[in-house]
């Protein structure tokens, strides 16, 4: 395919706010969207068609494929049957290698030093029994997460010593204790000719396992910032892949660790709304519609909040505040931990 043509449809799997502000830019380019989205879909408000029906619905990912050009996820924990199905019909874009990289903690990490990147030690612990070898070979403290499905920090079990017993109740990777001084990321994104163009690295602090606060620049030397940037452009180039990727990184005295790879828009880019001339969403968009990508310069320091549970009764107040963009998802109650809106403060 080359340039997606105006006026085409863009289908997105998952209907939370990157669906959301995925589609706001996509509609700006001069696309429609069509959302297909199990639950409550705050997409939906913005979307032009939302589908409400589960993955296992194949009469529904059907007339979904059928009804769009091209398909791309906000999520990435989408069924393999419902993939098989949907690529049968349209493009996936990102490719299914991505999503099957990034679905599984262990497959990510055998492609990640596959390719010569760094990851924390790791062993795959299939089942409980084989859990006390693992923490005798990297010993303690270590963290033992879920294979499948863990996010947020869910599914995720620390232990401070190597006779403490517990387990996630799957199969799980056991990974070795980093001691990082910061964790940064890469909002890296590759295009259908394989342009590559990355953002600058941010800088993330996590309250209570969930993302609070993204904030550029990152304040790494200019070597790791380099190094930040080199080592995302060669995962995408591995991948052959097609969209926006977000890198989360721990930075060591040893220098760049991967935690993890997104194979979406990630939270950790969304102050590129207020810092870049094309922000994380254009650039996915642009990237899997077939068209050049935007730069990815920055052209202001930028504090990303995140607006969590009751965070969202600040608003008030926050749209009185200078230099500061609101993002609000349009979801109903907010309930601890739920990711209401953020916002993008100007430095
Ligand atoms: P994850 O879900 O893998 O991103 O992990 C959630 C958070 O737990 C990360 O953002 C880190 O703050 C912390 N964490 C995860 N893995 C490690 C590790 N191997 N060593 C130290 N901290 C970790």
């Amino acid at each position: 395919m080359s340039e997606l043509p105006q006026g085409s449809v863009i289908g997105i799997l998952g209907g939370g706010q990157l669906g959301r502000m995925l589609s706001v830019a996509a509609s700006r380019l001069g696309y429609r969207t069509h959302i297909y989205e199990p639950g409550a879909a705050p997409a939906g408000d913005v979307a032009h068609v939302v589908t409400t029906a589960p993955y296992e619905d194949e009469a529904a990912l059907r007339a979904f494929a059928e009804s769009v050009d091209v398909i791309t996820y906000e999520f990435e924990n989408v069924p393999t049957a419902a993939l098989d199905l949907l690529e049968s019909l349209r493009p996936i874009r990102p490719n299914r290698r991505a999503l099957a990289v990034s679905q599984d903690r262990l497959t990510e990490k055998d492609f990640l030093t596959g390719i010569g990147l760094t990851t924390a030690p790791y062993r795959n612990v299939e089942t409980e029994a084989e859990l006390p070898a693992a923490l005798a070979a990297l010993g303690a403290p270590a963290i033992l997460k879920t294979r499948r499905m863990g996010y947020d920090g869910k599914g995720q079990i620390r232990f401070g010593d190597k006779d403490q017993r517990d387990w996630t109740g799957a199969p799980s990777v056991l990974e070795g204790f980093v001691k990082f001084s910061a964790e940064v990321s890469v909002i890296v994104a590759r295009g259908v000719d394989g342009q590559v163009s990355a953002f600058d690295p941010g800088l993330n602090v996590h309250r209570e396992g969930i993302l609070r606060t993204t904030t550029v620049p990152c304040g790494l030397s200019q070597a790791l910032l380099t190094d930040a940037v080199l080592l995302a452009a060669k995962i995408v180039n591995a991948l052959d892949y097609v969209g926006v990727m977000g890198v989360e990184l721990f930075v060591t005295p040893k220098g760049l660790i991967v935690n993890e790879i997104a194979p979406r828009v990630h939270n950790s880019g969304h102050w590129t709304q207020a810092g870049c001339a094309v922000d994380q969403f254009e650039q996915h968009i642009r990237a899997v519609a077939g068209l050049p990508l935007g730069d990815g310069q920055r052209y202001a320091d930028v504090e990303m909040e995140n607006l969590i549970g009751d965070d969202v009764l600040r608003v008030p107040e926050l749209l009185k505040q200078p230099r500061t963009q609101v993002h609000l998802y349009g979801k109903g109650a907010h309930r601890p931990g739920r990711k209401m809106g953020h916002i993008n403060r100007l430095l």
